[in-house]
């Protein structure tokens, strides 16, 4: 590989700062993509596209020039430009230096009468007559037209010391240099069915567009190429997953299921009973389970992990169940133990607060075999924690659980079974993308007789109108706030000072206070008077967020309601409606900045979580929510998911072509799209297929 030092002006300095932004090759600034396109051509020959950015550019012969000084350490150099369309005027603005003429080097390029483009900000875009001028190239300047203006403009990331201009300069060499010879390694009839640019052109194309046609097709290769790469390496992934032999067989012998279903007291809705049967079928099977089970905010999702846990208990074999928060597990443990009720089943619950003593005596029985359901946080994960026999994984809300804790997870055991369950649904298309190892089941129905939750925006005044009355009709409240203490920033309220005054407002009712910093003991207490329903109105941060149930909780009030994501917001909300009460949401926004307008509309027009998190995900982007970016299992340098939709499904279809044709790659044809693969993620995702 030849390094950048290569380049003309790039020395041993330069070089570092290429480094900081991953560039040491000619090859690696030749795929160092822009983020953005600059429209810089001049009006009447633009045309608009949504990925370019419109760059205000004058051409015109230079009629004059003035150097002013404004006493304030400012100096101007202001040019006037005669063009087609009449007079403009473009200045130039610099800090005065006392040691050198900071403008000797436009005076002498900008001389009267020579014709040049000058780039820069308008004072008014339409009409372009007065700009706050950025760079100038002189017209019989014939690289500069090749790069820098009358153009389309390449936008790179940059880091301190290199410039957008030296930037392009390098970036145009790098192409002039290598472009033509870089090789494509997808099968030449799978580019031409899909009508793709040949991978030389659009190393070309892709920063420096003839015109926005070759753009769009430039980007549109390179995506491609960014999503089929993915969606091959997730099939590799869990062929190799699926390969491995459990070297176990299950049989459902409902000498606990039938007493457990008959103790419910409700029928599973037919959602809860395929999602069963799927997870049983896969629990049969003689290679591990991975399976995703999504499911809206109080779909009854817990049940069903129930069923896949007595199947295991059924077998002599062992489940963990993780769930994100003490509040969250302790809550499972309680209904655990309501719906375990004279089977015979032992459970028991870990967290961090379990007292060492105790702790001592679960993990020896949990070594020998004697408890058969492990409820717990994240301690379930630590090292201490051992099975006799576990078989089966099961965690709640997994997108508080990281890639890395559920593997933990899962080599407790021996290729044990794994059951995600989520309330933060997402599009089939996304999920085969991103969650391409797992399979899907998805429950779409609550359970009958829930009562619809009416949603608004309301003031603080009105919320607490609210509040009394739902309280003065024996029903629960809770209050929610985004802080325990107060902050530096004065819009954002706190549980704490809050909690205070509440408790002088709400005189004569019971106001309680819930939140992370509480010592365990405590937070357990209040809890358990809340769902007795001794409290009538909590006051409490998120940490009520996930799995609390309590059906006489009618009111959902969220302070700063701005602050919140839209999966935030939800699982919420879903913390009412529990009961056989009508129920409300009230959302109290202090200010509506940025996407948080959009986000509180959407929470009021939609009470469906899988509508929510499709439009959570058109607001912020698929990466943000799903924290891809965070464990960085695919960093795009093009694609997003959820706005390459399209390309992405045909990404998808082709795959599955191509391995059911050649499932180990090993066809001359496919030999450049396998070593692509083994270079981007065979270590990564440790693929061994691939080696
Ligand atoms: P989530 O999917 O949000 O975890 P849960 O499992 O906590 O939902 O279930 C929410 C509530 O619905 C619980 O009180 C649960 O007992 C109840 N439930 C679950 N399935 C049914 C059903 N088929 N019919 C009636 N109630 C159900
Ligand atoms: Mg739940």
């Amino acid at each position: 590989m030849t390094s950048i030092q290569f380049l003309k002006g790039v020395g041993p300095k330069k070089a570092e700062l290429f480094g900081r932004l991953g560039v040491e090759s000619l090859d690696d600034l030749l795929f160092y993509f822009p983020r953005a396109w600059e429209d810089r051509r001049l009006p009447g020959k633009k045309e608009p596209n949504p990925v370019l950015e419109d760059a205000p550019v004058i051409r015109g012969k230079i009629k004059s020039v003035r150097d002013l000084y404004t006493g304030s350490g400012l100096r101007i150099f202001k040019t006037v430009l005669e063009t087609p369309a009449g007079e403009a005027e473009a200045s130039f603005f610099k800090r005065h230096s006392p040691r050198f003429d900071v403008f000797a080097p436009l005076r002498k390029d900008l001389k009267e009468g020579r014709t040049v483009w000058v780039t820069g900000t308008p004072d008014d875009p339409l009409f372009l007559t007065r700009l706050r001028a950025d760079e100038y190239y002189a017209d019989d300047d014939a690289a500069a037209l090749k790069m820098h203006v009358g153009r389309i403009v390449p936008v790179y990331p940059l880091t301190e010391g290199l410039t957008a201009r030296f930037m392009r300069e390098a970036v145009y060499e790098a192409v002039q240099a290598g472009a033509e010879s870089v090789g494509d390694f997808l099968p030449p009839a799978l580019a031409a069915r899909r009508g793709l640019l040949a991978r030389s052109l659009a190393a070309r194309a892709i920063h420096f567009p003839e015109n926005n046609f070759e753009l769009v097709q430039a980007r549109r290769r390179f995506i491609y190429e960014e999503l089929l790469l993915l969606a091959l390496a997730w099939a590799i992934k869990k062929r190799q997953t699926r390969a491995v032999q459990k070297g176990f067989a299950y049989e459902v012998k409902k000498t606990l299921l039938t007493p457990f279903r008959a103790n419910l007291g409700f029928r599973f809705t037919a959602g809860q009973a395929h999602a069963i049967n799927e997870i049983f079928t896969d629990m049969q099977a003689p290679t591990p389970m991975a399976r995703l089970l999504e499911g809206d905010v109080g779909s009854g999702k817990t049940v069903v992990a129930l069923s896949a846990m007595l199947l295991a208990a059924e077998n002599g074999g062992q489940s963990v169940f993780a769930a994100p928060t003490e509040i969250l597990a302790e809550q499972h443990a309680l209904t655990f133990e309501r719906f375990l009720k004279g089977l015979g089943v032992r459970a028991a619950l870990l967290t961090g607060r379990v007292k060492a003593a105790e702790k001592k005596k679960i993990l020896a029985d949990l070594a020998a075999g004697t408890i058969d359901i492990l409820i717990g946080t994240h301690a379930v994960i630590s090292d201490g924690v051992a099975f006799k026999n576990l078989r089966l994984v099961v965690i709640d809300e997994q997108h508080r659980f990281g890639v890395r804790q559920r593997a933990a997870l899962r080599a407790k055991g021996d290729r044990a079974d794994m059951l995600i369950m989520t309330a933060t649904p997402i599009p089939r298309t996304l999920f085969l993308a991103m969650y391409g190892d797992l399979d899907l089941s998805v429950l779409r129905e609550l359970p009958p007789g829930r009562r619809p939750i009416k949603t608004a925006e309301a003031t603080e005044d009105v919320a607490f109108l609210a509040a009394k009355d739902e309280a003065a009709k024996g029903r629960q409240v809770y209050i929610v706030y985004p802080v325990i203490e107060e902050t530096a920033d004065a819009d954002m309220k706190s549980v704490k000072a809050e909690f205070e005054r509440l408790k002088v407002l709400f005189r004569g009712k019971k106001v309680d206070m819930l939140h992370g910093r509480l010592p365990g003991e405590l937070k357990k207490q209040v809890m358990e008077d809340f769902a007795a329903g001794r409290t009538d109105i909590l006051v409490a941060t998120q940490v009520i967020e996930v799995g609390i149930d309590v059906p006489n909780a009618t009111l959902m009030v969220i302070n700063n309601a701005e602050r919140y994501g839209l999966a935030s917001l939800h699982q919420l909300r879903g913390r009412v409606g529990r009961g056989a009460h009508d129920s409300r949401c009230l959302l109290v926004a202090h200010n509506r900045g940025g996407d948080s307008a959009e986000r509180l509309r959407a929470m009021v027009q939609t009470a469906n979580g899988f509508e929510l998190s499709e439009k959570d995900i058109y607001i912020r982007g698929a990466g943000e929510i799903l924290g891809v970016r965070q464990h960085g299992d695919m960093d795009f340098k093009l694609a997003d998911m959820s706005r390459d939709k399209a390309i992405l499904e045909l990404a998808i279809e082709d795959r599955e072509a191509i391995l059911a044709a050649d499932p180990e790659l090993a066809a001359k044809e496919h030999r450049g799209l396998r070593k692509k693969l083994r270079d981007l993620y065979a270590a990564r995702w440790n693929l061994i297929d691939l080696a």
